[in-house]
C-alpha cells in the first residue's frame, strides 16, 4: 500500500530518452538554469552530452572529515553549518565558531580573535577548508583554517563512481567550463543519470567503424563514458583524442570536397617554355633563392594540369613572395586564350587578378609590377576604394596615370588589361575579365570557393588560386585549416641580408634603447614603438600587468624621450583613411617615430624604418613578434629589434625570458610558431579564434600522426562517396563548418 503512496521512481523520468529529446523533458530546470544552459547552446540531451569536460581534478589528496586525526594539516571540502561569534569569558577576545561537514563526519572549527569572518560566511555554504587539526580525541577542532568559498563540492569519493571502484589508482574527476547558473557537479550528475537511461545506446557513431578500428580509437558511446566519468586518466585521454580526431576530421571532409568540387570544373591551361620565363626573371635586381625557383616549378606544373590550381604559398616576410607572383603572372598574362568558338585566335591575353588586404600593400604591389613589367608591353591596372590607375600612361610610358573607373573596367572586361592588381574592391560584382585565368591573394586567410567562383563569373572556367601569406603557423594548422590547398614553403631568405638584431630589454635597461634610438635617427632612420594597448587601462581595475598604451606613450616619448622627433600614432580604431594618412607620412619621412599597436603587422614596407621596440613582449606570441620584427628587415641598413618586458621581474621570468630568447635563434617564423605550440599551449596561439577551432581542436593540432590521419580518411572518404550520401551525419555537421570557416 506505502509503496503506491510513494512518488514515481525518478529512473521512469529517464525511460525512453532520446538523444534528440529537451533536457527539459526529463529534467526539472528552474529559470536561471534553462537561461544558463541556452547561452551554452545546450538544449538537447545530444547537446549536454557533447558538452565535454575542460580539464580533469585529481581528488586523490583530498581528506574526509570522517577520517582526520590530530596535529593533521587538513585540507577538507565540505558545507558550514553552526557558525556564530561570542566572547570567551576569561580573555573576553572573540572567538568565531561553527562546523565543516562532508558527507563522512562534521568537525568544529574555531577562530579566535577574528570577528569579523563569521560575518563574511553563512550557513549552508560551499567551501575549502586548510587548517590544523587541535584539540583531543573525539572533541578535535580545526584552528584558525583558511577558507575559500567554491560554486560547488568537487565530485568526491564518497558520491561518485570511485566510491566502488577497486582500482583506485587514479582519482581524477571532470571539471566543466561553468557558467552562471549551472555548475561543473551539475554536469556531472546529470549526465551521469543521463548514462543510466539507455540513450547512450540510441546515439549513432557518425565517424565510419573502420577509422575508428584503424587508429584505435573508443567508439561513441565509450568515448563519451570515459570522457565524462573516466575511471583513468588514460581513459580520458583516449576519449579528448577521439572528439579531436572527430573535430578535424570533419574540418577536413570540408576541405576534401571543396576541393573535390574545384577538381571537376576546368581551367586555363598555361603552358610557358622555361626560356621564355627565364627572360623574365633574368631582369630582376638578383638571382632567385632555390625556394622561390622551386615554388615557380609548383605553380608552373600546376597551370598546365587538367584542374584549376590551388595552392597556398607560406613565406616569411621578405623571402620574397612578390617575385613569385610576378612571374607566374607574366606567364599568365604572356599566354593566349583558348580558341574561340570560331576557331579562331582571340583577341588580347589571359589574365590575373591580384589582391591585397590593404590600399596601402596594393599600390605597393602595383609599384613593384611596374617595375618588373616596365619592358614589356603589359598594361597594369591598380583599383582600390579611393581610385584607380593604369600603367603605362598614353603620354609617358615609364608612368602610371589616373585613369577612371568605368575606364579601367572597360579595358579589364574587353582584355586589353592582363593585370589587375586592387584591394577587396577587385571582387565587387561590377567588375568583370575576359579571360581570368589567375587569382593572386596576398595576406587574406578568408577566401573561399564561393568568391573564387564569383569571380569566375559567367566564365566556366575556374582561375588557378594562388593564396600567399607570411603568417607562420605550425604545419598541423596549415594542413587543417588550409586542408584545400597544396602548400608550397618559401624557407630561405634571399642571400645577402644583414640578419636583424635582436635584444630582449627590462624597463629598467630601456635608457640603453632610448640611446640607440637617438643615434639611429640621428643617422636618417626611422623607428616603430608597439604597445601591447591603445588606451591607458580602466584605473578603477588596477591590473597587475602595467601595460603600456599607444597614446600615452607616444605623448611620454614625445615630452620626455625624444622630444626632437616627430612622432604620430597607428591603431585598429583608427578609420582606414586615417590610417593610410599616418602611414603615407611615415613613408615619406615626415615622421620618425611611429608609435602604434600590432596593426602594423601586415606587410607595410618602409625600408628606411631599421628599428622596433616591442613594449609588452611577454604578451606577444613568438610569432607574432617575429612578424612585427620583420617589418624591419627591408631596407639594407642594419635593422634592431628590442623587445621589452613590462617589468623587471615577469614572475615565473625564467620560463617568459626563456621563452624569449627563442626570438634570437630560431632561423624563420614557422619554427617559432611550432615552438609557440609546444611551450605555451594551443590555448595561446596566435590568432586562434579565426580558425574556428575548439580548445579540444586545437589541442590535436599538436599531434602531427592524428592530423595527417584525419586528412587521409578525409579525402578517402571523399573519394568513395563525395557527396556524403552514405554519411549524412558527416554531411551536415561539414555543412555547418563550410559556412562558419568561409563566411560564404
Ligand atoms: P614578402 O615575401 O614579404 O612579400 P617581398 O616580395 O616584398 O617579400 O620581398 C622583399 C624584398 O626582397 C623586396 O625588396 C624584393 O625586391 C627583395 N627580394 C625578393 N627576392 C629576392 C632575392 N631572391 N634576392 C634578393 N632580394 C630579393
Ligand atoms: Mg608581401
Amino acid at each position: 500500500m506505502i509503496l503506491f503512496c510513494q512518488p514515481l521512481s525518478p529512473l521512469l523520468l529517464f525511460w525512453g530518452m532520446l538523444p534528440s529529446d529537451l533536457l527539459t523533458t526529463h529534467f526539472r530546470l528552474d529559470e536561471p538554469h534553462k537561461k544558463a544552459l541556452k547561452r551554452l547552446g545546450i538544449l538537447t540531451i545530444e547537446n549536454l552530452l557533447l558538452h565535454l569536460p575542460q580539464r580533469y581534478e585529481d581528488i586523490s589528496s583530498i581528506q574526509s572529515v570522517g577520517s582526520l586525526v590530530k596535529d593533521q594539516d587538513a585540507v577538507v571540502f565540505g558545507q558550514l553549518g553552526g557558525l556564530n561569534t561570542r566572547k570567551s569569558w576569561k580573555s573576553r577576545v572573540p572567538i568565531s565558531e561553527g562546523w565543516i561537514e562532508d558527507g563522512t563526519a562534521r568537525i568544529k572549527i574555531m577562530w579566535f580573535n577574528q570577528p569579523y569572518i563569521a560575518k563574511m560566511l553563512t550557513d549552508g555554504l560551499y567551501v575549502k577548508v586548510a587548517g590544523k587539526v587541535t584539540g583531543t580525541e573525539g572533541k578535535l577542532y580545526l584552528a584558525n583554517p583558511e577558507v575559500e568559498k567554491l560554486d560547488s563540492l568537487p565530485i568526491d569519493r564518497h558520491d561518485s563512481i570511485f566510491k566502488d571502484t577497486e582500482q583506485l589508482d587514479e582519482t581524477i574527476y571532470p571539471v566543466y567550463r561553468e557558467t552562471k547558473g549551472v555548475t561543473s557537479k551539475w554536469f556531472y550528475h546529470t549526465v551521469q543519470k543521463c548514462f543510466s537511461s539507455s540513450v547512450l545506446d540510441k546515439l549513432i557513431d557518425p565517424i565510419p567503424e573502420g577509422i575508428l578500428k584503424r587508429y584505435n580509437l573508443p567508439t561513441l558511446n565509450t568515448a563519451l563514458i570515459w570522457i565524462h566519468t573516466p575511471k583513468k586518466a588514460e581513459h580520458a585521454q583516449s576519449a579528448r583524442k577521439r572528439f579531436a580526431f572527430e573535430e578535424v576530421f570533419y574540418i577536413q571532409t570540408a576541405k576534401a570536397k571543396e576541393r573535390a568540387t574545384i577538381n571537376v570544373s576546368n581551367s586555363y591551361i598555361v603552358k610557358t617554355e622555361q626560356s621564355h620565363l627565364d627572360k623574365f626573371i633574368e631582369r630582376f635586381p638578383f638571382p632567385l633563392t632555390k625556394a622561390q625557383a622551386r615554388t615557380i616549378d609548383d605553380i608552373m606544373k600546376d597551370f598546365g594540369g587538367k584542374h584549376p590550381m590551388s595552392r597556398l604559398l607560406e613565406g616569411d616576410v621578405g623571402s620574397g613572395k612578390t617575385a613569385v607572383a610576378a612571374t607566374t603572372a607574366y606567364a599568365v598574362a604572356t599566354s593566349r586564350p583558348p580558341e574561340g568558338s570560331g576557331k579562331k585566335l582571340e583577341f588580347g591575353a589571359l589574365q590575373v587578378a591580384y589582391m591585397a588586404p590593404t590600399e596601402i600593400l596594393a599600390k605597393q604591389h602595383f609599384e613593384s609590377f611596374i617595375q618588373y613589367f616596365a619592358h614589356l608591353p603589359i598594361a597594369i591596372g591598380l583599383i582600390t576604394g579611393s581610385g584607380c590607375m593604369k600603367f603605362p600612361s598614353k603620354g609617358n610610358p615609364t608612368k602610371p596615370t589616373t585613369i577612371s573607373r568605368t575606364q579601367l573596367l572597360k579595358w579589364v572586361k574587353n582584355g586589353e588589361i592582363p593585370i589587375l592588381i586592387g584591394t577587396h574592391a577587385l571582387i565587387y560584382k561590377s567588375v568583370e575579365f575576359k579571360h581570368l585565368a589567375h587569382v593572386i591573394i596576398d595576406e587574406q586567410h578568408r577566401f573561399g570557393t564561393g568568391q573564387r567562383r564569383a569571380l569566375a563569373k559567367k566564365d566556366t572556367r575556374m582561375p588557378h588560386l594562388l593564396s600567399m601569406t607570411a603568417t607562420p603557423i605550425p604545419r598541423t594548422l596549415a594542413l587543417t585549416v588550409y586542408g584545400d590547398l597544396d602548400i608550397s614553403l618559401l624557407d630561405e631568405m634571399p642571400k645577402g641580408r644583414k640578419p636583424i638584431i635582436t635584444k630582449l630589454s627590462t624597463p629598467s635597461q630601456i635608457d640603453k634603447v632610448y640611446e640607440h634610438i637617438r643615434s639611429e635617427l640621428k643617422a636618417g632612420r626611422q623607428a616603430y614603438v608597439i604597445c601591447p594597448r591603445i588606451d591607458e587601462p580602466d584605473p578603477t581595475k588596477e591590473n597587475a600587468l602595467q601595460l603600456k598604451s599607444v597614446k600615452q606613450e607616444a605623448q611620454r616619448l614625445k615630452e620626455q624621450i625624444f622630444k626632437d622627433a616627430r612622432i604620430d600614432i597607428l591603431h585598429s580604431k583608427m578609420t582606414p583613411k586615417e590610417k593610410d594618412t599616418v602611414m603615407e607620412k611615415f613613408m615619406k619621412h615626415e615622421v620618425d617615430i611611429l608609435v602604434a599597436t600590432s596593426v602594423v603587422e601586415v606587410g607595410v614596407n618602409v625600408p628606411n624604418a631599421t628599428n622596433i621596440i616591442i613594449e609588452g613582449a611577454e604578451r606577444f606570441g613568438l610569432a607574432q613578434l617575429h612578424q612585427l620584427r620583420g617589418r624591419v628587415v627591408r631596407g639594407t641598413h642594419q635593422a634592431y629589434c628590442f623587445s621589452v618586458t613590462s617589468k623587471d621581474s615577469t614572475g615565473k621570468s625564467g620560463k617568459t625570458l626563456e621563452r624569449l630568447k627563442a626570438l634570437t635563434q630560431a632561423k624563420n617564423g614557422f619554427e617559432l610558431a611550432e615552438y609557440d605550440l609546444t611551450q605555451r599551449g594551443s590555448g595561446e596561439l596566435y590568432g586562434l579564434k579565426q580558425w574556428g577551432l575548439s580548445d579540444l581542436g586545437m589541442e590535436a593540432l599538436k599531434n602531427i600522426k592524428l592530423v595527417e590521419a584525419a586528412r587521409k580518411e578525409a579525402q578517402r572518404l571523399i573519394e568513395e562517396d563525395q557527396e556524403l550520401t552514405k554519411h549524412p551525419i558527416i554531411a551536415t555537421k561539414i555543412a555547418t563548418i563550410s559556412k562558419t570557416l568561409h563566411m560564404e
